[in-house]
């Protein structure tokens, strides 16, 4: 048995080609790209790679990373979604909204004090 067996052709579920990325660097493994510095080619799932597999950057372990979900997903890891006050899964212009929007109000909460004068 090989641990090399890696074969690129094989038909990927597209739920496993999760980025992960290494919570001691920050260097992100993309299933898309692969990775050149260790030969994994394009289409191998992080779960795919073998145990012996380290980040490039660093030398982490696969333990050490987290998984970030594919590309295109918010920013932040898909366990602390959901976690805290539910800010964490505003997106950047909902933010901005609820910022800019209580400004508005206070705005308008002066104005109407000059109003009544
Ligand atoms: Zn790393």
């Amino acid at each position: 048995m090989s641990t090399e067996a890696l074969d690129p052709l094989e038909p990927v579920d597209p739920k496993s080609l999760d980025r992960h990325e290494c919570q001691a660097c920050g260097y992100s493994y993309e299933p898309v790209k692969g990775d050149d510095t260790r030969g994994i080619p394009a289409g191998v799932a992080f779960e795919q790679l073998p145990e012996t597999w380290r980040c490039p950057v660093c030398g982490a372990r696969k333990s050490a990373f987290s998984n970030i979900g594919p590309v295109g997903n918010p920013s932040g890891f898909k366990e602390n979604l959901g976690y805290g006050l539910g800010v964490n899964t505003l997106t950047e212009g909902q933010k901005n909204l609820l910022i800019f929007g209580g400004l508005g109000l206070v705005f308008l909460f002066f104005i109407s004090l000059y109003g009544l004068r």
